[in-house]
């Protein structure tokens, strides 16, 4: 570990209050984490379930649509920066962000969230809009349209409402989709290392638009998550894996462990 990632774990984990400082990659069980290599230092992701993950990063901990039990984050530093997609139950949950944010969190969302924020949380959030952009400590953040393209679908996600994002570290960049179908906007992707993408039906998608779509933009790695639906309907993430064949790494995780 280098000085800077061992300051900033240091930090973190006084921040956090809660987690024993341990030498990199050495965490408590089930929290190991898969590490991304960077130019800029290595981001760990930490899967927690569905849609909900956190990143430990050279720019701060980054915790994506945290929703459920604030007990599931309490063996990760707080956030530094909290992004949401959209205002669904399973992405955006109130009483989750007020239990889980430190002093100095920032929060991220689509305007959409940003209007139906608590003003204790407003008052620290901010909004980018589709094909919008902001930065947060050095790393870039872009608004990717995330929306429902199949007739019977778009009532769960109208087109320009809901955001996936783009992070640009140094020397990663790394693909949230939020809750889509398998957009021109999506395809279009260029330079992506890491992606996360949805499947499930009947709000998202299928693992063949999935697998279609990420074949086309070719990330580094991918992870299938977000793949169980309504009446325990399951988009199987190994078919999905199948699928998108040889050259993108498809990382399988416990999303529902
Ligand atoms: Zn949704
Ligand atoms: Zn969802």
């Amino acid at each position: 570990m280098n000085q800077t990632r061992r300051q900033f774990v240091a930090t973190a984990s006084a921040i956090a209050g809660t987690v024993t400082l341990l030498p990199y990659g050495v965490r408590a069980a089930g929290h190991g984490g898969d590490v991304f290599e960077a130019s800029g230092g290595n981001i760990t992701v930490h899967p927690v379930s569905h849609a909900s993950f956190v990143m430990e990063t050279p720019a701060g901990t980054i915790y994506a649509d945290p929703v459920g039990d604030a007990a599931a984050y309490s063996s990760f530093p707080a956030p530094d920066l909290i992004l949401i997609t959209h205002e669904h139950g399973d992405h955006y949950k109130a009483d989750t962000l007020s239990a889980i944010i430190a002093e100095n969190t920032s929060i991220i969302t689509n305007p959409a969230v940003f209007a139906m924020l608590p003003d204790t949380l407003k008052a620290r959030a901010s909004q980018i809009a589709n094909g919008g952009s902001s930065e947060f400590n050095g790393v870039s953040i872009e608004a990717i349209p995330a929306y429902n393209t199949t007739k019977e679908r778009l009532n769960f996600h109208p087109k320009g409402r809901d955001n996936g994002y783009v992070l640009g570290f140094e020397g990663l960049r790394v693909y949230i989709s939020g809750d889509t179908e398998d957009i021109p906007e999506m395809r279009a992707l260029t330079g992506i290392d890491l992606a996360f993408v949805c499947m499930n039906l009947p709000f998202t998608m299928d693992v063949e638009q999935a697998a279609s779509a990420v074949a086309e933009f070719k990330p580094k790695y991918v992870y299938p998550y977000h793949y169980r639906g309504r009446d325990g309907g399951t988009q199987d993430p190994e078919a999905f894996a199948k699928l998108v064949g040889d050259g993108v790494e498809v990382k399988l995780a416990g999303w529902y462990a």
